[in-house]
């Protein structure tokens, strides 16, 4: 019941767009003069000028100040990561967490390093 009428105002509002449109646009020239949609055009364009570069700027400072880049606490190649964050050595694959500029391992504690070392069995005579 509702539904070709509904289709019929929208048909209608479809027809009538491009006149609302040239209305609005004539509203607005009327309301803020030429002077003032130039000025409104040269305020828009600024802003699309220098919102990437503020953006930019901004990103740059923040990368700097919470870009780490040290040494792996466990075999001392060179991490980069960001400040606050959990990363891992790309060399020995350890979890490491950045804080306060620094890698720090992220076992638990308690955890001890253990180094393996191979020891030479004696050779054992075969019996007779
Ligand atoms: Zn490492």
């Amino acid at each position: 019941m509702g539904d070709p009428l509904r289709r019929q105002v929208s048909a209608l509002v479809a027809s009538l767009r491009p006149w609302l449109f040239l209305a609005a646009v004539l509203g607005l020239i009327s309301a803020l003069g030429l002077g003032g949609i130039l000025r409104l055009l040269t305020l828009g364009f600024g802003l699309l000028i220098l919102a990437p570069v503020v953006i930019s700027g901004a990103a740059q400072w923040w990368l700097r100040r919470n870009w780490v880049s040290g040494p792996c606490p466990v075999c001392g190649q060179t991490v980069q990561g960001l400040n606050q964050t959990q990363t891992q050595c790309p060399s020995c694959l350890e979890p490491l967490q950045v804080s306060a500029g620094r890698f720090e391992r992220l076992t638990p504690p308690g955890t001890v390093d253990v180094q393996a070392v191979d020891v030479p069995t004696p050779e054992v005579p075969p019996n007779p």
